[in-house]
């Protein structure tokens, strides 16, 4: 391959392009040379885009794959947490609708021993980003320097902030790409991507929440799976201890869907009051991460406490958020009710969070603005017997024109019928390095 800065390379791109188009497995220089002639300027985005939909097609092949993935973490900072004195676990959650799980799960695992550095992004499209959440709370603010993050792991045992822009700058050039190319589903690149930040964040262990179901990223269990398997592969290669769990997301987790609803519903956990679905799913995340860090702690126990709650507090506080402050309510509010009377049997993430979205909870596109106050609550869940009129979910907004999309992104999200629905396992299937790639 060329030196980097030769100014050849343009013609060398277009030689590993075709390569990949015609299915020849990339040697691991050339994807390492590719990666760094990208960050630096010298391979044109329209060049790794075409790149990328060939990858698209093709795939990448497990060397390939561990190269491409090397080489992203290598076009920045890989942080060292060394000093923060205690086992470093983190949890990364593919997203969904009402999944606020990160905002329990982290002062939850540090009240059980372990240090929980968790750099999280904002959201886009119909699925919330944590920080959106967090910045919901007075004060609050999510950027923090790689000191600043450490001393907060030292002394609260737990952070969730802005992944700096040191942190793997190949993955945000990619990922912009991506995301305008059409080339965002394809699993090689959303392992690499994920799992590059991740690991550049510089933990020990990694727990992947994979979600399956109408509201999830990847809806199809197979394509989950696989996807769950390639990271589990990728962080095991790259010396971080990491295993996955595969949850149920066709229905919001807990009741909430929006920034200041979530908040509110993840203060409800931490105070033992929380609905019991999302209970489950994060109790089993936070033994997960304990098992990896290996300590040996009960955290239904931390949770019942009141430790946990008691870190989250300290958390939001070393960040400049009030907990106790008042967070935004939505001027204008609607309720959407049932059709008929029976058993709810369905309730569809993925309109849930439209709806959330078109309210103003969420952004289409980087730099739009996102309403703290809106979100949806449901007010019944599957499995709930209703009576024809009875609300059933409560639209939130800072702006009422945005309830008629809102409305129509519900078109169909709810069924009710004569019997209740089968019972189905949020936790689905748990993958660790012995379950391998397929
Ligand atoms: N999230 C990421 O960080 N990267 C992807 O490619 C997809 C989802």
């Amino acid at each position: 391959m060329p030196e980097l800065g030769d100014p050849s390379a343009a013609l060398a791109a277009v030689d590993l392009i075709r390569a990949k188009r015609d299915g020849r497995t990339l040697t691991a220089a050339e994807v390492r040379w590719l990666i760094a002639a990208y960050v630096r300027g010298e391979v044109a985005d329209e060049q790794m885009a075409a790149m990328a939909m060939a990858i698209y097609f093709r795939g990448l092949e497990p060397p390939e794959l561990r190269a491409w993935t090397a080489a992203m973490i290598a076009s920045g900072e890989r942080l060292d947490l060394s000093a923060v004195g205690r086992p470093t676990v983190d949890k990364h959650s593919t997203g969904g609708v009402g999944d606020k799980v990160s905002l329990i799960l982290a002062p939850l695992v540090a009240a059980c021993g372990a240090a929980v550095p968790q750099l999280s992004g904002h959201g886009l499209g119909h699925t919330g980003g944590t920080l959106d959440k967090l910045e919901a709370i007075p004060g609050w603010r999510a950027a923090l320097s790689p000191e600043e993050m450490i001393t907060a792991l030292r002394r609260v045992g737990c952070v969730i902030c802005a992944a700096g822009a040191g942190l793997a700058p190949a993955d945000r050039k990619l990922y912009a790409l991506r995301d305008v190319t059409g080339t965002v589903e394809s699993i090689p690149l959303i392992a690499s991507s994920i799992m590059s930040k991740k690991i550049a964040e510089g933990t020990s262990a990694l727990v992947l929440d994979v979600k399956v179901g109408s509201g999830a990223f990847l809806p199809d269990l197979e394509q989950a799976r696989r996807l769950a398997q390639t990271m589990v592969m990728l962080g095991e290669e790259q010396g971080v201890r990491t295993s996955a769990l595969l949850t149920a997301m066709n229905t919001p987790l807990g009741r909430a869907a929006g920034n200041a609803l979530e908040v509110e519903e993840s203060v409800a956990v931490l105070r033992g009051q929380g609905p019991a679905d999302l209970v489950e799913v994060t109790l089993a995340l936070a033994a997960e991460m304990l098992r990896l860090a290996g300590i040996d702690a009960d955290p239904a126990a931390a949770l019942a406490g009141g430790r946990a709650l008691e870190r989250y507090r300290a958390m939001i506080a070393a960040q400049g958020g009030d907990p106790d402050a008042p967070l935004p309510h939505a001027a204008v509010s609607a309720v959407v009710t049932a059709p008929q009377t029976g058993w709810l049997r369905r309730l569809d993430a993925r309109a849930v969070g439209v709806a959330a979205w078109r309210l103003g909870a969420g952004r289409a596109r980087k730099e739009d603005p996102v309403s703290a106050a809106a979100g949806v609550l449901c007010l019944a869940k599957p499995g709930d017997q209703v009576e024809a009129g009875q609300p059933v979910l409560e639209l939130r907004t800072d702006t009422g024109s945005l309830l008629t999309g809102a409305r129509a992104a519900l078109a169909g999200a709810i069924e009710i019928g004569g019997e209740p629905p089968p019972p189905a396992p949020l936790v689905i299937e748990r993958i660790s390095s012995g379950t391998g790639p397929s």
